[in-house]
């Protein structure tokens, strides 16, 4: 291993955001409040999410959006985070192609998810905002948030879902450390825990039934606003911190990325690292390749619908214009959790289908292997949804040996797997699965969706 690390100073911790939309070619179509049918408007929004969120979420003008001195304190703990030449691993490939990755592992959650936590904890503080809630898949969102809730003197209350809950006791034991309340969901404490739990009582739940908990208890709680760590667009804007800074290491490495990757959830590490890169696509001075890596099992992007759909499963959000495989949809129980999502965000979406960013869906053995030889040639240990975007950069240098070319790769290490060690025990065991869905199951799950 000689991986070459490029480190920056706090002092290079963006000031600002970057706001994709406003340079996009085509914006993406409005989000719609599904009882009046009209597009969502910032009151609409800030009835469950803090002001500053919402204004941020329906903000198509402002190309860069600063960030409070508060938020750049705390990202102090652990940004800037480092960039490194990952040569182990080119080695390992015996391939010319130059991979780099962003490790956002280093965060004191193992996670990206932090870069949103921070601020979107401050903002309700500062608004007088006294509890928050939310939901978490494999835990890293409500860790993330524990901690930062905490910072700023928020009380907060997390739904988990139950495969995750169960799977994955030291996310829950960590969130509890920091101070939160986890429940697992489906639970017996909402109305829309409970008919799920009603109709289905072996359900294991997953993200849609979760955000459809904790949407209604915010609605339903004096003094409590919801606080959500992926898909929206405020969520993605505060991740363009990763890019933001790795366009800077990249310089500093005396390169330019040719591919960009990132796993794909609800898009927002991916949306982190590939956006302010892509806003000199925009502008035709380059020419990178963006490649979101999803699940196999849990394909939107790449055999999704479009269609306006919800982002929850009980149909408390509000309609996104989106890739979907439907709000009904169950994933497999992949142990890459964090990407057992429906959906995707509406800002991505449209960038899909304007052929400015691919998708590539990978299966759960691949994302194993992959993360294997990850840890044995740089020695981090992925967590099961990075080793998505390591797949699918060991595709693209495979694909460049075949074709005899020396791509310059990036992508970003979204977390690490620490805690995820049951799942790399079913593998090492043999005992885990690809997982496969139907055609007809995409049809049947996305045939009540309006067409657009
Ligand atoms: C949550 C999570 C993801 C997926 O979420 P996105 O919003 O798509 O980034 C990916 N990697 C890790 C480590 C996560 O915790």
């Amino acid at each position: 291993m000689q991986s070459k690390k490029f480190i920056l100073q706090e002092s290079d911790i963006p000031e600002a955001w970057y706001n994709v939309i406003a340079d996009m070619p085509e914006k993406p179509l409005p989000m719609i409040n599904p009882e009046t049918r009209q597009p969502l408007s910032v009151d609409d929004l800030s009835a469950l999410f803090s002001k500053e969120a919402s204004s941020q979420e329906l903000n198509t003008t402002d190309r860069f959006i600063e960030i409070p001195d508060e938020v750049r304190e705390m990202y102090k703990i652990y940004r800037p985070t480092p960039l490194v030449r990952a040569s182990g691993l080119e080695k390992a490939l015996d391939t010319r192609a130059h991979i780099y990755f962003k490790n956002e592992s280093v965060s004191p959650v193992g996670s990206h998810k932090l870069n949103s936590a921070i601020p979107q904890a401050y903002y309700c503080k500062k608004e007088g905002v006294t509890n928050i809630t939310t939901e978490t898949g494999a835990g890293q969102w409500g860790a993330a948030l524990s901690l930062a809730a905490k910072h700023f003197g928020l009380n907060l209350a997390v739904y988990m879902v139950k495969v995750s809950y169960n799977q994955k006791p030291y996310r829950r034991s960590i969130m509890q450390t920091y101070g939160a309340e986890v429940i697992a969901s489906p639970s017996m404490s909402t109305r829309a825990g409970r008919k799920i739990i009603t109709e289905n009582p072996n359900y294991q739940g997953s993200l849609g039934t979760a955000i459809s908990e904790a949407v209604e208890l915010a609605r339903s709680t004096p003094g409590c606003k919801y606080v959500l760590g992926s898909v929206l667009n405020h969520v993605a804007l505060h991740q363009t911190v990763i890019g933001l800074e790795a366009e800077k290491q990249m310089e500093m490495a005396g390169e330019y990325p040719d591919i960009v990757i990132g796993c794909f959830g609800g898009g927002s590490n991916f949306s982190g690292i590939s956006f302010p890169f892509m806003r000199h696509n925009f502008s035709g001075s380059r020419h990178t390749r963006f490649i979101a890596a999803e699940p196999e099992s849990c394909p939107k992007l790449t055999r999704g619908k479009f269609r306006y759909d919800f982002g929850d499963e009980a149909g408390y959000t509000p309609m996104i214009p989106m890739f979907t495989l439907g709000h009904d949809f169950a994933p497999a129980n992949i142990h890459a959790g964090g990407l057992r999502y429906h959906g995707a965000g509406s800002v991505v979406s449209q960038l899909i289908r304007n052929q400015l960013m691919e998708a590539a869906d990978i299966p759960q053995l691949e994302t194993f292997a992959a993360a294997t030889l990850f840890a044995q040639t740089e020695g981090i240990i992925p967590a099961p949804e990075s080793s998505h975007a390591i797949a699918a950069a060991i595709r693209e240098a495979r694909r460049a040996n075949e074709e005899g070319s020396a791509p310059v790769i990036l992508f970003n290490l979204s977390g690490h797997g620490l805690i995820d060690m049951t799942a790399y025990d079913s593998y090492i065991a043999g005992d885990l699965v690809n997982h496969q869905i139907s055609d007809e199951q995409i049809d049947r799950d996305t045939a009540d969706l309006q067409g657009i």
